[in-house]
């Protein structure tokens, strides 16, 4: 049995119940951050259990590269943040790549710099979307996924 975080994601969304799941592409899946201390922050999964870009085969890499900087543009617009923070970390055994899209914005951290200087306040309970908050989120990255995705 697979002890991975982000495999188990993928099943969630396989059978139907993450309720973050916004779009299937053809390497990952697009969802909505559990929490939403930054707003609009969202992550792309890689389909592969991969570690690292250099262990996908080149033309899954380079489609992985793509549909991330696709699903960065649409997070963009819909959140219309100063500047994306992307970062592509692992979790769970065996270490599972997905990448984190942050939309920062001027003020939105205590000092200016990444994140995770926030610590236990990025998890806080007060930043779970309710069910009305995240199909709005939802909502506004899948125009926007649609809007980029027609245009290919
Ligand atoms: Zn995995």
């Amino acid at each position: 049995m697979c002890d991975c975080m982000v495999c188990e994601r993928i099943d969630w969304i396989k059978n139907g119940k993450n309720p973050y799941f916004v779009r299937e592409l053809q390497t990952g899946y697009v969802v909505i951050g559990d929490h939403q201390r930054i707003k609009g922050y969202s992550l792309f999964l890689c389909k592969q259990h991969a570690t690292e870009l250099h262990e996908l085969e080149p033309s899954f890499r380079d489609a992985f590269l793509h549909e991330m900087a696709v699903v960065a543009e649409a997070v963009y617009n819909a959140f219309q943040p100063d500047k994306l923070n992307y970062e592509l970390l692992g979790a769970g055994r065996g270490l599972h790549m997905h990448w984190h899209i942050f939309p920062r914005r001027a003020g939105d951290t205590p000092k200016p710099g990444p994140v995770w200087q926030l610590g236990d306040e990025l998890l806080a309970e007060e930043y779970l979307p309710d069910a009305a908050a995240l199909e709005e989120l939802k909502m506004r990255l899948n125009v926007e996924l649609d809007k980029l995705l027609e245009e290919k």
